[in-house]
């Protein structure tokens, strides 16, 4: 389906669990919502890996009747669901990425994007290695079999130092997985526990609790946890406290799923207090809230909370319709768009709207969705937006279109009214954004809305890597908006 911005990738492992494999299936499927162009899981019973991916949803790869996962079944599991920011949708390209080298079998999966990533692999293609896919996860194996790294006390501590960027990676080993976040924790790793104590490691809660485990805690920045043979341990392989963290925010606004539990707070608390804040920013005059779901629904929740103004399901979301990159026209586009979420005409039909959305990228999805519900008679449409006005990208792993692209990046809030067709829009500030999260406010990353960058982007890419990552991402939406 047509979207304006890209989840990234999930994970999920487990330890020593005869069913380890239907558990990670399951855990993938609570995670699809990360990525849905590729899957896959790698398993080992302790003495060898076998992994198998392959393009499309969890459904879909290992589809009922196939006999993969009972093939794959053994008691240590990885998966990955997949959405390619680094490295096009091809098959070479999905995850766990499974290698053998001289220490033996690993497999990785890598939710991400690691901006020293073509900076290293020209180093690598300089002394003649070869690559096998375009993923920035394919040069962690390289730095793994390096024998200078190789002979260092913790090797895996010691590539880590070598990764700049956002990344939690999941490591499956012959007798062991090892789970390691960032040093910024830009995206959300946590740890859990079945009813039968095995642990679980997993990108959102949610793939815990679909699983009827318990949440534990959430990986620090910083920190490896290894899952073993005698339960879980943990290493830091930067000094804790020394770097102060960046976690996406844009995870709590609209990755991240309602019932997930991440940067030290549930998500949808989290966006119903946006919606609150939001509405005393930005009231609005009108008979009726609606959110654009589902990022938007939890916000609109506390919109209406806030403002007293009845919430209602004007747009249905249809679960069914399959993700169309590729389509001919702009017509079968808005087609598209139309089948995905359909207006409810009793609710707007002669009222004055609040319609709440998560964001606004492009601009062009919401006007298609504000014109559709002028059509069903809505008197009049008050846009409401619970994010600031996004105008710079992102190089930790989000994939938005171009700076150019942006709605934001170079109209006025009266222009973006026009070329929405509303009566009023009204953004979340900056500020307010900030003072509804639990942590203190420099722990969050919002380059893409202010453009302060805290993990270096300028030193830790080198021109041609930004050019080849620039490119890609124009590729990438060139591809989408065929
Ligand atoms: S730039 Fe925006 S989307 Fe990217 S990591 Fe930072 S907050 Fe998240």
């Amino acid at each position: 389906m047509y979207c304006e911005k890209k989840e990234e990738c999930g994970l999920f492992g487990i330890f020593g669990d005869p069913e380890a494999v239907q558990k990670t299936y399951f855990g993938l499927f609570s995670l699809q919502h990360r990525g849905q162009e590729s899957a896959g899981i790698a398993s080992s019973d302790g003495e060898s890996i076998q992994c198998y991916t392959g393009m499309g949803t969890v459904g879909r790869v290992f589809r009922t009747g196939s006999g993969i996962l009972e093939k794959l079944a053994n008691p240590i599991a990885i998966g990955h669901v997949r959405y390619s920011t680094m490295g096009s949708s091809k098959i070479e390209n999905s995850q766990p990425f499974f290698v053998e080298y001289s220490r033996g079998q690993v497999a990785m999966a890598h939710n991400g994007n690691l901006i020293n990533a073509g900076l290293l692999r020209d180093e690598y293609e300089a002394y003649g290695s070869i690559f096998k896919s375009t993923t920035d996860t394919e040069i962690i194996a390289h730095l793994l079999a390096k024998p200078s790294h190789m002979s260092k006390p913790d090797p895996l501590a010691h590539v880590l130092n070598h990764l700049q960027g956002s990344y939690c990676l999941l490591f499956l080993f012959n007798d062991r997985i090892e789970a390691a976040r960032d040093p910024y924790g830009v995206r959300p790793l946590c740890i859990g526990q079945t009813e039968n104590g095995h642990y679980m490691v997993a990108s959102e809660s949610c793939a815990i609790d679909t699983l009827g485990g318990k949440f534990i805690r959430e990986v620090e920045p910083g920190e490896i946890v290894t899952l073993d043979k005698h339960g879980i341990s943990s290493r830091f392989f930067v000094t804790p406290g020394v770097v102060t963290p960046a976690h996406c925010i844009f995870e709590h606004i609209y990755f991240a799923k309602q019932n997930s539990f991440i940067f030290g707070e549930n998500v949808h608390e989290f966006r119903k207090k946006l919606g609150r804040k939001l509405a005393q920013e930005n009231p609005a005059e009108a008979d009726v809230v609606i959110p654009v779901p589902d990022s938007g629904t939890s916000a609109a929740i506390g919109f209406s909370q806030q403002s007293g103004i009845p919430f209602d399901m004007g747009l249905v979301r249809s679960h069914y319709v399959g993700r169309t990159f590729i389509s001919p026209s702009q017509k079968l586009r808005e087609l598209q768009v139309k089948l995905k979420l359909a207006v409810v005409k009793e609710v707007v039909k002669d009222r004055r709207v609040v319609v709440v959305d998560d964001s606004i990228v492009r601009g062009t999805t919401t006007k298609g969705k504000i014109m559709a519900i002028r059509q069903a008679g809505a008197k009049e449409i008050h846009m409401r937006v619970s994010c600031p006005p996004l105008r710079h990208p992102c190089f930790y792993g989000v994939d938005f279109p171009t700076r150019e692209e942006l709605v934001a990046h170079n109209k006025t809030l009266e222009q973006i009214k026009e070329f929405l067709g509303v009566e009023s829009v009204g953004y979340m500030s900056l500020e307010g954004l900030l003072s509804c999260a639990v942590l203190p406010a420099d722990h969050y990353c919002t380059a893409c809305w202010c453009g302060k960058y805290k993990i270096p982007v300028d030193t830790a890419v080198n021109k041609f890597s930004l050019e080849r990552y620039q490119l890609h991402m124009f590729d990438k939406w060139e591809q989408i908006n065929e």
